[in-house]
């Protein structure tokens, strides 16, 4: 058997393996286990996330409160001045009512930015919440469908294994090369690998090729496409 014709048969066999892994990939098992797997990856680091807003949020109420605390007792102090008897002093009450008016003014800003924090903060907690308990169903989730994927796996592990064997003993007919090179291509998501040449184009994205990389074909038997990557042979 020539290179090429072994390279064509090890591809249509590969083709069967293919079709078992997009069957399995397209299950339901394979699907929900990934996406509890997915959620799960990044779960942690969330709750981290909320976590650590939470902390800077007690730490900027607790400062707000204190402020507030301060300007409330300052005020305080305002209302135990006798008025009536500054209205009678020669500086009048002016100063005075200005400064506690200013004093009022910062209180209630300082009210309105405690409200705000206590609702970022509730807001928070609520998400925090949320995603603890979307967590302990997905880790459930993660868990079953990790075992029913498993199960369908092992079904077609036999078939597989069948294929496995079945390329592995093709593959000392095709040069180690070029075997490589095939393998490479596969594993990044590339189907099909093989193309046949159609004119002096890639018969697979249609690419011309230079007279340089034909006649570079026609010795080898096989060369890739520089557009896809593809291997192109000659029929
Ligand atoms: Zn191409």
């Amino acid at each position: 058997m020539s290179n090429l014709q072994a390279l064509i048969g090890y591809q249509a066999t590969d083709k069967t393996l293919l079709d078992i892994e997009k069957a399995l990939a397209a299950t339901e098992e394979r699907k929900k286990y990934m996406q509890a797997r997915k959620f799960m990856k990044n779960a942690q680091a969330m709750l981290e996330t909320y976590e650590n807003k939470a902390v800077a949020l007690t730490g900027e109420l607790s400062r707000l409160e204190e402020q507030y605390n301060g300007v409330a007792a300052e005020l305080k102090e305002f209302s135990e001045i006798d008025f009536q008897e500054l209205e009678n002093s020669e500086g009048g009450t002016a100063f005075f009512k200005k400064n506690a008016l200013a004093l009022a003014d910062t209180l209630r800003s300082l009210k309105r930015d405690l409200a705000s924090v206590r609702e970022k903060m509730e807001a928070v907690t609520k998400d925090y919440l949320d995603l603890k308990k979307k967590t302990l169903v997905m880790q459930k989730q993660f868990k079953e469908y990790k075992e029913k994927y498993a199960l369908v796996e092992q079904g077609k592990a036999a078939e597989v294994q069948e294929i496995r064997s079945r390329l592995a003993g093709m593959e000392k007919d095709i040069p180690a090369d070029v075997l490589e090179r095939y393998k490479t291509r596969r594993k990044e998501g590339l189907w099909p690998v093989l193309v046949p040449l159609k004119g002096d184009r890639c018969g697979f994205c249609s690419m011309e090729l230079p007279r340089a990389a034909i006649s570079k074909l026609n010795e080898k038997g096989a060369i890739e496409c520089e557009n896809c990557h593809r291997l192109i042979y000659k029929e």
